[in-house]
């Protein structure tokens, strides 16, 4: 029978994407191995989705759960994002790998298959086509129903649903009735007036400036971001050579097309704004536009979720983007679901009579609030010069002396927090 004083003898998983199978892994590698079942909507494995960048503070994560020895050589490996200006200028070096651990950055389809593959070897299978609809919790056990009529029940049920998450709606109900009488509706997902276009060149048809007293341009080191008066263009591989480039572009736009829409004319509207919003811009965006093959265009609409009242209700928890939806432009979100499901393995073993169930799940909560708050807080920091749209030039210098400075004077400590941190490490107060 479940209590609130040892750790879960059942957890139900709603959602197979990075969070969900990283929970999953971490619970039954766990001393104590609390079973764990995984569901998700999808018939199978998804193969959508572009590239996610991470970083040593999620790389750790996955080296501890036998899943970073199968894809580090299976991306793009790098140390630092290169900040240029529009006339080829370097402005500074972001530095976001160690040398254990140099950033990587990899096909989700790639990633997911890893995890689940080491999942599988663990025994633990996903439940593919089990769309979750419900759920209903007692003092001691949470029930899902699902939308072909069945139903689960576990000691807790665990919300990495994405970003539409249909489980947040359960934990903020359960908030708001014990608190208030505010509208659930207002915490579902918002179109956040931006979305990340991607498409896919080949190195060699990317023509680069010469840098000044050379005749030819030479790839300098990649990824780079470069900024200009009228927005920035990313220029990221992601396969392990380096060979192929995906060119990142942030369409604002104030309309959302909705999810059938985004699929059927996202893609066409994309790519007329891509053309003309760097229409004009010298090398490298030059070529890399003349290159762009529209059937390589992948749309990303940002979602963001309102902060809410609460992460978890007695047996049900929200993690991932069902909790806090990232920007594209902070390129942190798959991150955030990692440390998430490790800090919450952690926190669920915990679990004992003088560390009951409520108090493990109350210390987790704040504990990733504070830190989402400053991935959150540094990404938009660094993200400014970028999303204020068209600037003067005098305005543009400054943006560009402000990075030089923060690069030249802080180094590595510009990122020291954001990459350095461990979720071994947390004190939970247990
Ligand atoms: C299609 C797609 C493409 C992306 N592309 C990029 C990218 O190019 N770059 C980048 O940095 N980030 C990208 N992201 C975002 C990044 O991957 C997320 O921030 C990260 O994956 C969050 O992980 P998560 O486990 O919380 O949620 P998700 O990865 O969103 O996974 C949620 C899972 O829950 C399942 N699910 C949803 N609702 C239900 C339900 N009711 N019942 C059962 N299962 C359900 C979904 O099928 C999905 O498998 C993408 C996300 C998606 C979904």
């Amino acid at each position: 029978m479940a209590t609130s004083a040892t750790p879960p003898s059942s957890v139900l998983i709603i959602g197979a994407g990075p969070g969900g199978l990283c929970l999953a892994l971490s619970l039954s590698l766990l001393p104590q191995h609390i079973p764990c079942t995984v569901y998700d909507l999808h018939p199978s494995t998804p193969s959508i989705g572009g590239a996610v960048a991470l970083t040593p503070s999620s790389l750790r994560i996955l080296d501890r759960l036998g899943v970073y020895e199968r894809i580090k050589h299976r991306g793009f490996q790098y140390r630092a994002l290169r900040f240029a200006t529009s006339k080829g200028g370097t402005i500074g070096d972001c530095i976001f790998g160690t040398e254990q651990y140099p950033a990587l950055r990899i096909s989700r389809t790639i990633l997911l298959q890893a995890l689940h593959d080491v999942a599988a070897e663990q025994g633990i299978h996903v439940q593919w086509g089990k769309k979750a609809l419900s759920l209903q919790e007692t003092e001691e056990h949470a029930t899902v129903t699902f939308e072909d009529g069945t139903s689960a029940t576990g000691d807790m049920v665990v919300g990495f649903d994405g970003v539409h998450s249909r489980v947040r709606a359960h934990v903020v109900r359960s908030a708001l009735s014990a608190k208030s009488t505010s509208n659930p509706d207002a915490y579902a997902a918002q179109f956040a007036g931006l979305a990340g276009v991607q498409f896919l060149t080949p190195l060699p048809l990317i023509r680069f400036p010469p840098p000044p007293g050379h005749a030819e341009g030479t790839p300098p080191p990649l990824p780079m971001l470069i900024l200009a008066q009228e927005g920035s263009f990313l220029l990221f591989p992601s396969d392990p050579e380096g060979q192929e480039v995906a060119c990142f572009s942030v369409w604002n736009t104030e309309v959302d097309l909705g999810r059938e829409g985004w699929e059927r004319w996202g893609r066409e509207e994309a790519v007329r704004w891509v053309r003309e919003l760097h229409k004009g811009w010298p090398e490298p965006v030059k070529s890399a536009l003349e290159s762009l093959d529209p059937s390589q265009v992948h749309v990303w609409p940002a979602y963001s979720v309102p902060p809410l009242p609460a992460w978890h209700s007695p047996r049900v928890i929200i993690a991932g983007d069902a909790a806090h939806a990232f920007s594209p432009k902070g390129g942190q979100g798959a991150g955030q679901a990692l440390e998430d499901a490790a800090l919450l393995s952690r926190s669920l073993f915990l679990v004992s009579p003088q560390y009951p169930l409520a108090q493990a799940l109350r210390v987790w909560e704040a504990r990733r609030r504070e830190r989402v708050k400053f991935v959150l807080d540094w990404a938009s920091r660094a993200d400014r010069g970028r999303r204020e749209g068209k600037s003067g030039w005098v305005q543009q210098k400054i943006k560009e002396y402000v990075l030089w400075a923060v690069f030249a004077l802080k180094g590595e400590g510009a990122t020291r927090a954001l990459i350095g941190y461990d979720t071994e490490l947390v004190d939970l107060g247990a």
